[in-house]
């Protein structure tokens, strides 16, 4: 198991130092949505915009810990050409992947995680619950941004 934690550790030290989609877009028609973690310090900017039901583009901004950027950096890579069904659908999975592992039922998890890919890497979180709020920020945010769109629509 220690060569997947290492290969694990590797892709979010690579989406924290070259974070994907990384900056801003203009607004309108862009929406921002702006998230933050106390217990951390974690802030972070997610701006989205849809070509109809999909997310076209998606820019993140703000600052904070290794886990909530690299957290960020994978999901806009995760969501960007996806419809918000499927974005909605993705957020649901991803909060059950971070939940504490007492609360998921059987060993269901473990067969999901390889429709994850990349964001597979962030489960070992879960191990060190003060850190699953700076995993789960910007996909809050991003929920929040979607909810933002809908009633703009
Ligand atoms: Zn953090």
């Amino acid at each position: 198991m220690s060569g997947l934690e290492d290969l694990y550790r590797e892709i979010i030290l690579d989406h924290y130092k070259n974070p994907r989609n990384q900056g801003e877009l203009p607004t309108p028609p862009a929406v921002v949505e702006q998230g933050h973690n106390p217990l951390c310090g974690d802030e972070v900017f997610v701006y989205i915009e849809m070509d109809g039901d999909t997310i076209a583009d998606i820019k993140i901004g703000g600052q904070g810990c290794s886990i909530s950027r690299s957290s960020a950096s994978m999901m806009s890579t995760a969501v960007k050409g996806k419809n918000s069904e499927e974005v909605h659908e993705l957020i649901h999975r991803f909060k059950a992947m971070m939940s504490v592992e007492e609360e998921r039922p059987g060993h269901e998890g473990e067969a999901d995680l390889k429709e994850f890919g990349e964001l597979a890497a962030l489960q070992g979180v879960v191990k060190f619950p003060v850190r699953i709020k700076c995993a789960t920020l910007a996909w809050n945010t991003l929920n929040q941004a979607l909810e933002r769109v809908q009633q703009a629509g």
